[in-house]
């Protein structure tokens, strides 16, 4: 079900109309579905429902305190990859029993500061870091749950920015150690290994890697238990892509077969750790044209936001649909469409056919994933208010960043003449 959607020609998020969301609250403005955040993670609950599993959303693709809050009142756990991330969780009411922290650096102090939190497992991505956490559990009389996350060396077919499962990527531990470091693991005082672990990349579309990296990992369980070492989870990361222009995604119950079907007679807990694939496509940004610049060779549309609010189209290239949130009349022409910052990088979609004058408000879809949490200050720019939509009721998830906070702890020179 799209909980976006016009009524009489005006686009609605779910009871309310986006015009009078940006009118009351200004622009840019990110808004979300609490109803689409809510039926993304009860697909993937049904479509686990046979299996033992815990679903992990992955915090980075949408930190807000209230998305992680409806999240939370479901029952789901988190993946983190910082104590900010944790912070975040603990402060939405998760349950950090059901939190696992993925990360390639994870500082002595974030993991002491886990292991007070009573995480359920830290996902590991060396041989040092296996060292340092279980240097730093056992001099506090702890004993850390954990799991390698093992690199399958598999082609997620994404963008290279996102593809983590490649032996030259920075992620994870070779196939070919893993054995020989869980044996290591078994015999350290600080560590219990409890699952195993991988992230193969973000947006994909295809499900070979998935099944192919779900073998890899179970014929390690086997060769673990042959020797001894018995795991109770198996935690096959996010990565499944949502559909933002035509792309054909995979259906959630193909998805999960492909995932489940190496694991055989296993009687693992499988996990996983979807970010994009709950938030993306419930939440839009806002922004409103401020002027039109045509010209015989290219037009341009100024608007509002800019890549400091969005900054998939700069880093990736990345194309997201841009619609006008009510009818203006304009005839249609095309389009670039950019922003106020002082970079030629700075769009937010190129080559757009649409009907613009000036004042439009426009609606960048699918932003709900990867987008405010990426929101920077560059150019000096707050960053945008978050709305979270509830049928008929707007909850003000954040307010617009006031501009003196830009510079809180700053401090200018002293005795300079001001
Ligand atoms: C980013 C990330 C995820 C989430 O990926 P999506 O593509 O948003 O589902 C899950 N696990 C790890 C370790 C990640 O780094």
């Amino acid at each position: 079900m799209n909980h976006f959607h016009r009524k009489e020609s005006t686009l609605h998020c779910e009871g309310i109309a986006l015009d009078t969301l940006a009118d009351q609250h200004g622009t840019p403005l990110y808004v979300y579905s609490r109803a689409a955040i809510e039926g993304a993670y009860t697909g993937y609950e049904r479509a686990l429902a046979q299996h033992d599993h815990l679903i992990c959303y992955a915090v980075k693709a949408n930190s807000n305190l209230s998305v992680l809050g409806v999240l939370a009142r479901l029952g789901a756990g988190f993946d983190i990859v910082s104590i900010g991330e944790l912070q975040r969780v603990l402060a939405a009411g998760g349950d950090p029993a059901k939190i696992v922290f993925s990360g390639v650096c994870k500082t002595p102090d974030d993991m002491l500061k886990a292991l007070r939190a009573g995480i359920h497992c830290f996902n590991i991505e060396s041989e040092a870091e296996l060292d340092m956490l279980s240097r730093v559990a056992s001099d506090n009389g702890w004993v850390a749950p954990i799991s390698l996350r093992v690199n399958p060396d598999v082609d997620a077919g994404t963008h290279p920015y996102i593809a983590t499962g490649l032996k030259d990527n920075k992620f994870g531990i070779e196939l070919d150690s893993a054995f020989d470091l869980y044996k290591k693991a078994a015999g350290l005082p600080g560590v219990e290994p409890i699952g195993i672990d991988c992230h193969i990349g973000s947006q994909i579309l295809d499900i070979e890697p998935f099944s192919e990296a779900a073998c890899h990992l179970a014929a390690l369980v086997d060769q673990l238990r042959a020797a001894g070492i018995e795991l109770q989870h198996i935690d096959m990361g996010g990565g499944l892509g949502v559909q933002y222009e035509s792309e054909a995604v995979p259906p959630i119950a193909d998805y999960i077969e492909a995932l489940t079907r190496p694991l055989g007679a296993h009687n693992l807990t499988l996990i996983l750790e979807p970010g994009r694939s709950i938030v993306a496509n419930a939440g839009v940004l806002l922004t409103r044209v401020e002027y039109l610049k045509p010209s015989a060779h290219k037009n341009f549309a100024l608007v509002d936001a800019a890549m400091n609010d969005l900054l998939r189209p700069a880093l990736y290239g990345a194309w997201q649909d841009i619609v006008p949130v009510t009818a203006s009349g304009a005839e249609v022409a095309c389009w670039d469409i950019v922003g106020p910052v002082c970079e030629t990088g700075d769009f937010l979609g190129k080559s757009r056919d649409l009907p613009l004058t000036a004042g439009d408000i426009l609606a960048v879809k699918g932003a709900g994933a990867y987008g405010f949490v990426m929101a920077s200050n560059y150019n000096s720019r707050p960053r945008p208010a978050e709305i979270l939509v509830d049928g008929d009721s707007a909850h003000m998830a954040r307010a617009r960043e006031p501009l003196d906070r830009l510079w809180l702890g700053e401090s200018p020179l002293p005795g300079a003449q001001l």
